[in-house]
């Protein structure tokens, strides 16, 4: 007690404010021209960015400087740091404690700043809560006020979408997040994935409740229902939607402003994928971890941040809808029918500015003259753009230029009220244009006349004192003063006042310097805050306009994808593919996107040499004509994988409403694209490949459609020889339903064995991948034929890899003499003997199984 009465009138400012914020968040303190930071803070502040720790009565302390306040901020944020800050929210008065309040927490997930945020990637807040019956989720992205909410009954169902939006942080329902971290099997399994290396805030249950959620959401969106939206008002999900509305309140320390729409994410409506397929197909990241030698970066034609947020955000949920999905493909042949325009337009686009997220600063208070600036300048080339649209009369590329409104009137008013050139901060001065507003002019004409008046005062009082180096000069702390040397101090006249003593000077004021300085201060004084008046105005002219502004950012932003799609059509010759509601997969030539442009760019200068080679794919569900399972052979290296993952690849670009690398395509819509290859990534956190193979295949076969399109690598490797080999045979049995229809599925295997189903399965056909034999050696050809590969030609794949020749003759020998000998061999042909002539083959089959 006795130690919380020695406290100061500001510490015990600190000390309320500290108490309302969780331990690990460091609280900068605004003093004056630092933000400080105190006791714990302290320490661990100093630490973290490398700055003096001191102590003042006992008391850790560091500072930064607030000039230099975004430097440090970013590297606290960089490491996870949560920072809360403290502000001076009234002017400074001697004698009187400042009035501070905390005036923003800036977490991982709800920076604005566009310092502190990636302009090309969207930055997610996701909140989480697992229902008895569904998972339930929404996300917000602050930056944009896209705001979604998702339900599932199926929790795995939704995790793909999270590894999607790469949430920065993730809100979570205090009680509950140990214990799903804990759960068995794969929702344990996911959530722990999903919060690997994220930012994960537990919040009090009761913020997950529908009811006030839905009220929250309401009335953070205006409404007064959720109807608009398409949303019943006791959606299970708003419970997470308040709960990203309460955190994002007490973060911004006011209510967001920028939230407008709500938008349902329905794994009915989406192409769905599973975590372990987008990383397997390396969609948004390669397996590197990097963007470079993704399906994103070899898709990404776009030129503006908001176009590169919206391709990731399209990528993410492949369409189901065929009208969609044809309407972008048709603004993708329009644009590639027309290379000039589309030059032109992305060289427009290139100019303007990233509106939404201006929009959602301004919104949010915070505000700076540049922004403004930046939407003015956008505004400005909107015509150009929309002039260039109208060419395209008529078509789906016009309908996106409909969505672009007209600002004329905003435009007006911002080219009058804001100066060409734009300070950083309000009060700089400089924001509003002169001849704008009659006081403004006036406080100016007051302090520039007022220079005026200082030269001529100066001259005067040098000819009147005789000091002819005698200044007049001016600094924060003493205002306006008379500047006399020390040699000269005998001329001073009687009527000046002494200032301040300095080392060779005198400093002093005079009766009438005094008065006009207060006029001067004064006028300067004003001028500011009439600025501020002025430049809030603007805003709010601006902000009257923001659903307007929002949705032609959203039209720019697809006319950008779009258009990045078509140079991208044109570049590598890719077709517009025809979807349908059939059952059949034809590809014609296809190709696999990214490595076809690896290939091109190691082999620049190279003409001619490993060039891609295109291959077909032609399955269909039900296996009319075309067969619905193709079991691909062929040894390491020929090229199974990349043509397995180039059919998953040109489906869900094709879905995506892009055009594919490809002579031509026909596609019937796929629901569900599962994939079941190499494993390294999970073997880093500590699964078994097995048991990671054999999860992935549970989850398949358990959950594909005869909508489904299934790619299987490899699968039963991680075990014995006979293990994996029966397992894989009673995979592609499982697949492969009798009389009735299965998904579309490319298996890739090593196992020769397997080339023996397509007898017993009507609708599995054996392709392999073709190489050539040249003097004992191979030459792989890349190319898909159909029929099994008679051999494996490993040995001579380890001959290519440099094993030396002792060991590749040593295991020849070994082969020859496995291959006279092979009893797993015979008891498959006996098996497929008995088979065919109807026998009961359970003896062979436990044998298979004991082997
Ligand atoms: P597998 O799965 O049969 O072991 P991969 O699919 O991994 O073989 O292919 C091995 C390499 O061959 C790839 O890294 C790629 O560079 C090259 N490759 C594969 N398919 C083709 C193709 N169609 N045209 C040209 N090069 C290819």
């Amino acid at each position: 007690m006795a130690a919380e009465k020695k406290l100061t009138p500001m510490m015990q400012q600190w000390h309320e404010i500290r108490a309302k914020l969780s331990d690990d968040t460091l609280l900068l303190f605004r003093l004056g021209d630092f933000y400080e930071i105190f006791k714990q803070d302290a320490e661990r502040g100093a630490k973290l960015l490398g700055i003096t720790l001191t102590h003042r009565h006992g008391m850790p302390m560091a500072g930064i400087p607030y000039h230099a306040a975004d430097t440090y901020m970013q590297k606290l944020l960089d490491r996870g740091i949560k920072i809360a800050i403290c502000d001076q929210t009234e002017t400074p008065k001697p004698g009187k404690l400042v009035k501070r309040e905390l005036t923003r927490i800036i977490t991982p997930g709800t920076r604005l700043a566009d310092t502190q945020i990636d302009a090309n990637r969207n930055h997610f807040l996701l909140a989480l809560d697992l229902g008895k019956k569904a998972l339930q989720a929404a996300w917000l992205d602050l930056t944009t006020g896209e705001f979604v909410i998702a339900s599932e009954a199926r929790p795995e169902n939704l995790f793909a979408a999270f590894e999607g939006i790469d949430p920065r942080e993730i809100i979570v329902p205090e009680g509950a997040a140990q214990s799903w971290a804990d759960t068995e099997g794969s929702f344990g399994e996911l959530y722990t994935h999903i919060c690997d290396g994220r930012a994960v805030t537990p919040i009090p249950d009761y913020h997950f409740d529908v009811a006030s959620g839905t009220q929250s959401v309401m009335d953070t969106l205006g409404v007064l229902n959720l109807e608009g939206f398409g949303i019943a008002k006791d959606h299970a999900a708003l419970g997470a939607a308040g709960a990203l509305v309460h955190y994002a309140t007490e973060t911004l320390c006011a209510k967001p402003e920028n939230l407008r729409q709500l938008r349902e994410y329905s794994t009915k409506r989406t192409l769905l994928l599973d975590p372990a397929t987008l990383r397997n197909l390396e969609i948004f990241k390669s397996a590197a971890s990097t963007r470079q030698g993704s399906l994103l970066e070899a898709m990404d034609g776009t030129v503006t941040p908001p176009g590169a947020r919206l391709l990731e955000r399209w990528l993410c949920a492949p369409e189901l809808d065929l009208e969609e999905i044809r309407r972008r493909q048709d603004c993708v042949e329009e644009f590639v029918a027309a290379p000039g325009l589309t030059t032109e337009l992305q060289q427009m686009l290139r100019g303007i500015r990233d509106i939404e997220r201006i929009l959602g600063r301004l919104q949010n208070r915070m505000r700076n003259p540049r922004e403004l600036g930046g939407v003015r300048d956008t505004l400005n080339a909107l015509p150009g753009i929309a002039v260039t649209l109208l060419e395209f009369p008529e078509t789906p590329v016009a309908a996106i230029a409909g969505r672009i409104h007209n600002f004329d009137t905003l435009c007006e008013k911002l080219a009058g009220g804001l100066a060409d050139e734009l300070p950083g901060k309000i009060d700089d001065g400089g924001t509003i244009r002169d001849g704008y507003d009659e006081q403004l002019d006036h406080y100016r004409s007051l302090t520039r006349d007022s220079q005026k008046w200082l030269t001529e005062f100066e001259l005067d009082e040098q000819a009147r004192t005789g000091i002819k180096n005698l200044r007049i000069k001016y600094n924060g702390a003493f205002g306006y003063f008379i500047e006399v040397t020390k040699a000269n101090l005998a001329l001073v006249p009687e009527d000046y006042i002494r200032k301040q003593t300095m080392k060779n000077a005198e400093r002093y004021t005079t009766d009438v310097l005094k008065e006009r300085e207060r006029e001067i201060l004064h006028a300067e004084e004003k001028a500011i805050a009439r600025e501020e008046e002025l430049f809030n105005g603007l805003i709010d002219a601006i902000l009257e306009y923001a659903d307007s502004l929002k949705e032609t950012a959203a039209a720019l932003a697809e006319i950008d994808v779009l258009m990045g799609w078509a140079g991208m059509a044109r570049e590598w010759d890719y077709c517009k593919p025809s979807l349908d509601d059939s059952d059949r997969l034809q590809i014609d030539q296809g190709r696999h996107p990214v490595v076809e442009q690896m290939l091109r760019d190691q082999r620049l200068g190279l003409a001619g040499t490993h060039a891609f080679v295109p291959n077909d794919s032609n399955l269909s569900s039900s296996g009319d004509k075309l067969p619905q399972i193709a079991l691909i052979t062929g040894p390491n290296m020929a090229g199974k994988s990349t043509y397995i993952r180039q059919v998953a690849l040109i489906v869900l670009m094709a879905q995506s409403g892009a055009w594919v690398p490809a002579r031509s395509c026909q596609l019937g819509l796929v629901d569900r694209i599962f994939s079941r290859v190499g494993a390294s990534d999970e073997l880093a956190r500590g699964n078994s490949t097995f048991m990671v193979e054999m999860n992935e295949t549970a989850n398949i076969l358990n959950n594909s459609t005869e909508r489904s399109l299934v790619i299987l690598d490899e699968i039963g490797r991680g075990t014995s020889t006979y293990d994996g080999l029966s397992i894989a045979w009673a995979v592609i049995e499982h697949l492969h339903p009798k009389d009735a229809s299965g998904p579309r599925t490319l298996f890739a295997t090593h196992y020769h064995e397997l080339t023996q189903l397509a007898k017993t399965l009507e609708r599995l056909e054996n392709y392999s991948v073709a190489v050539k034999e040249w003097n004992d050696e191979i030459v792989f050809v890349r190319q898909v034929v159909k029929g099994a590969a008679d051999r494996s030609y490993g040995i001579q794949v380890a001959r290519l890899a440099g094993l030396p020749t002792t060991v590749i003759d040593r295991a020849k020998t070994i082969l020859q003499r496995l291959e006279a000998d092979d009893s797993s061999h015979n008891l498959l042909r006996k098996r497929m003997k008995k088979e065919k002539s109807g026998g009961d083959t359970r003896d062979e089959d436990d044998q298979l199984a004991l082997f």
